[in-house]
């Protein structure tokens, strides 16, 4: 099913994000996981590309699987440091595996290495994407700007770009403070950004992951928020329950303020998302 359907006919929709092994060894393993996801009944499950499409197959293989067990796939796919040739191929096999729905990303610049330059910006995937067939498409967006636009204002006008170049739907990279993603979402309204924006929400578990998910997102961390890693820093089952607390209380207030669309980055843990989804039942 087309995500852009989903999203269009329900009134609230909670989907999930998995990420394939780096190792073809551990597939099955995360295959299970990815089943024991799909017990939660989610909208659709989304599975990340690994960077310069290095487990590209796992990647098909685990959305193959997903419709096997009756869910909803949406395979992510980065064109930056691939070839067209390459990029084409991918798309080919996914329309083969009866994948619909596809989230277009440029990708991170690689430090080193060579960068072949055939595509500089996911619109351009969208566009070669849109060439190959009926897709349903999603693009990333940040709340808080991408970390390498100058301005939030120039981030937006790119965003818009993508949108026009037929984006179906936009996914958020993570946000902690709500307060961010309302004014993004009036940037977008005003902009003339007028597709779906999906809100994803990470639930951090240890304080180890805030630093991380800090520097590469660059996304803020509210006081509150960290008060509480400080708080809970030597004892990590405190830290875990107040980091799903945390995102619990993030997604009932997004819901309660109007936002139909929630996507737990669930980092493969199907007992921490089970808790989140545990806390929000009486929403979706
Ligand atoms: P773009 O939309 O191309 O934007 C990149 C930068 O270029 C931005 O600063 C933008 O403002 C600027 N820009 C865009 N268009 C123009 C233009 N026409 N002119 C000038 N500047 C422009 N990475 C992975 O490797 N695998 C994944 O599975 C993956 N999944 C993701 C899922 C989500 C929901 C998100 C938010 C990110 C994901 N990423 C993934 C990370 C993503 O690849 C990086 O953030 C990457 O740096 C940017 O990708 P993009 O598609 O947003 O790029």
């Amino acid at each position: 099913m087309k995500i852009k359907d989903i999203l269009a006919s329900k009134a609230i929709t909670v989907s999930l994000e998995v990420f394939p092994p780096k190792q073809w060894d551990k597939l099955e393993q995360t295959k299970r996981t990815v089943e024991k996801l799909l017990k939660f009944t989610p909208d659709f499950i989304s599975v990340t590309y690994g960077a310069a499409g290095t487990t590209s197959g796992y990647t098909k293989e685990i959305a193959a699987n997903i419709i096997k067990n009756g869910g909803t796939p949406l395979s992510h796919l980065t064109c930056v440091n691939s070839t067209k040739v390459k990029v084409e191929q991918v798309i080919e096999e996914l329309k083969s595996q009866g994948i619909e729905n596809i989230l277009a990303l440029r990708g991170d610049l690689a430090e080193f290495g060579t960068h072949p330059n055939e595509f500089r910006y996911a619109s351009e995937l969208i566009d070669l994407i849109k060439a190959h067939g009926d897709f349903c498409i999603g693009a990333a967006c940040y709340p808080e700007k991408h970390p390498e636009s100058e301005s939030v204002e120039s981030d937006l006008k790119h965003l818009k770009i993508k949108a026009d170049a037929g984006a179906d739907f936009l996914t958020t990279q993570m946000f902690f403070d709500n307060s961010a993603f309302y004014s993004f979402k009036e940037n977008c309204q005003s902009a003339g950004i007028d597709v779906p924006i999906v809100a994803g929400i990470m639930p951090i578990t240890a304080v180890s992951q805030i630093g991380r998910s800090v520097s590469l997102s660059g996304c803020t961390i509210p006081k509150d928020f960290s008060d509480l890693a400080a708080k809970y820093s030597a004892s990590p089952e405190e830290m875990k329950k107040a980091g799903i607390d945390y995102a619990i209380n993030q997604i009932r207030s997004l819901i309660e303020n109007g936002q139909k669309h929630i996507h737990i980055y669930t980092m493969n843990k199907p007992e921490t998302t089970g808790a989140v989804l545990e806390g929000i039942k009486d929403l979706i």
